[in-house]
């Protein structure tokens, strides 16, 4: 299994530690080619405008929506919101996105008065995952300067919320999966070992 992960700018390093830590092949995309021959794509945190603009420059963008059309990737944090159809508060004049995860994401939900926090997050899906060197319990979540999604559409499963009914910071629709945290950034495997068992199902 060989997964890319989005190198433009970001989080990139931390995504291919985690895989690495998984035993799987992990490359860095920069360019259109480098998408070829991969079994899922990460598309990391950092800045979502940043990103997309690089993406556009570098051609990436059309190739970015062809492969994440039929194969699985998982967006986080300004990765998520590059994957979503829709989102609110954009810089003015918009910015570019990817799309194909049937949500809005509001860019700028918690402010700048929390820019970045920590939450225990309550995500049933992840003991389908966990092995016996995995934390038990919840997902230590860190969030920074995050997104959340405030819109689904009818088949996106909704995989948690901060706690209390809060918003929602975790979703999957078929190959396509979003966090608005940072899992990379956690020492917790699962939400890595969760998006390579969507892999190998697809
Ligand atoms: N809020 C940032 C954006 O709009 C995302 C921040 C992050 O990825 N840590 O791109």
């Amino acid at each position: 299994m060989k997964i890319g992960v989005l190198a433009l700018q970001g989080a990139f390093r931390e995504h291919i530690l985690k895989l690495q830590a998984l035993g799987v092949q992990a490359s860095e995309v920069r360019l259109p080619e480098h998408l070829q021959g991969l079994d899922g794509l990460i598309i990391p945190g950092g800045e979502s405008t940043t990103m997309g603009k690089l993406a556009e420059s570098f051609g990436l963008l059309e190739p970015l929506k062809s492969f994440t059309r039929h194969q699985p990737a998982w967006g986080t944090c300004a990765g998520l919101i590059l994957l979503a159809n829709r989102a609110v508060r954009q810089k003015k004049g918009g910015q570019p996105l990817i799309g194909g995860l049937d949500i809005t994401v509001d860019r700028n939900f918690f402010g700048r008065q929390v820019d970045s926090f920590e939450a225990d997050l309550d995500v049933p899906a992840l003991a389908e995952v966990a092995q016996p060197e995995d934390p038990e319990g919840p997902f230590h979540a860190i969030f920074i300067r995050a997104p959340a999604v405030v819109e689904v559409g009818p088949n996106v499963q909704v995989l948690t919320r901060l706690p209390g009914q809060g918003p929602i910071v975790a979703v999957r629709e078929g190959h396509l999966l979003g966090t608005a945290f940072h899992p990379e950034l956690s020492n917790d495997l699962r939400f890595h070992r969760f998006f390579l068992r969507m892999v190998r199902e697809r």
